[in-house]
């Protein structure tokens, strides 16, 4: 298989298994040997494909380690190394409000690509479409190498990797005041999620940011399950915006020193342990570590 047929193939597999698999159970699809599978996704590079070697097989409700950096050893046995599916497909945003009529990103309507099953609002009224193989779509689809994907894999695909599939963040909450909630008022009863709006959007520059980069907690709960969304992807969200802020605040950290080598003193607050800024902590009411 030609490289991009390759990648387009594993996505493909990864999404009809949850957008994220254990690379021993992604070499059961395909004909390749463990290391040329690895080598074929590390070549891809992590903006098609993560790979963590993580201690020892998690749950659903497992959470991102950090470091994954998986090198290139000769497959400890203890250690499993997961991969998950990464994509910079999107939704339109402006087609949502009907103001785009052609563009570089996909015209689905979000409420369909949201549901498992046809949203009531989308049964009679609504005029977005619900087609993934729209001739824009299609080339779309091309350009970001997953047309082989069906409307369920596609969905899978851009639940973990579009920001806009997430609950509605909470503004009032990323606004200062309370470290804890904010301005917003309605504190836990916020049916909004309580999560760092740049973070979600893999843009958060903050070394120690206050607001949460938890997207799943005991207080999230209810509003991803409002939202008739699925733990994993949010998980799955979680561990692919975890590495994209590392990897953010890695490039910003070294750019840091570089400036203050040339001060010749650290700002203020000296430098924050990047690892307890980021670690992600487990169930944890309203996410702050
Ligand atoms: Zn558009
Ligand atoms: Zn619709
Ligand atoms: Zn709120
Ligand atoms: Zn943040």
């Amino acid at each position: 298989m030609a490289e991009p047929t390759l990648c387009s193939f594993l996505t493909k597999v990864l999404c009809a298994h949850g957008g994220r698999m254990f690379l021993q159970d992604l070499r059961a699809h395909v004909e390749l040997s463990e290391g040329r599978l690895r080598a074929a996704l590390q070549a891809a590079g992590p903006s098609r494909f993560l790979l963590q070697d993580v201690a020892e097989p998690e749950g659903p409700e497992g959470l991102p380690l950090l470091d994954s950096a998986a090198p290139e050893g000769p497959g400890g046995a203890g250690a499993a190394c997961r991969v998950v599916a990464v994509s910079a497909a999107r939704l339109c945003a402006r087609y949502q409000r009907a103001e785009c009529s052609a563009c570089d990103q996909l015209h689905l309507c979000r409420r369909h690509m949201l549901a498992n099953y046809p949203h009531r609002d989308c049964w009679s009224t609504c005029t977005l479409s619900h087609d993934i193989h729209t001739p824009g779509n299609i080339q779309v689809l091309k350009n970001h190498g997953i047309f082989g994907l069906n409307e369920a894999q596609l969905r899978i695909l851009l639940l973990q990797n579009d920001p806009c599939l997430l609950p509605e963040v909470c503004l009032l909450y990323n606004k200062g005041g309370d470290p804890l909630y904010g301005y917003c008022h309605l504190k836990d009863q916020c049916n909004k999620f309580h999560v760092c709006r740049a973070f979600v959007r893999g843009e958060c520059k903050l070394p120690n940011c206050r607001r949460s980069h938890q997207l799943v907690h005991t207080a999230a709960l209810p509003v991803i399950e409002d939202q008739g969304l699925n733990l994993l992807s949010v998980v799955n969200f979680q561990i692919i915006a975890t590495y994209k802020h590392q990897t953010l605040h890695q490039m910003l950290e070294n750019q840091d020193n570089s400036a203050s080598e040339r001060q010749g003193m650290h700002g203020a607050g000296g430098p924050v342990s990047t690892r307890a800024a980021q670690e992600p902590a487990p169930v944890n009411p309203k996410g702050h570590p």
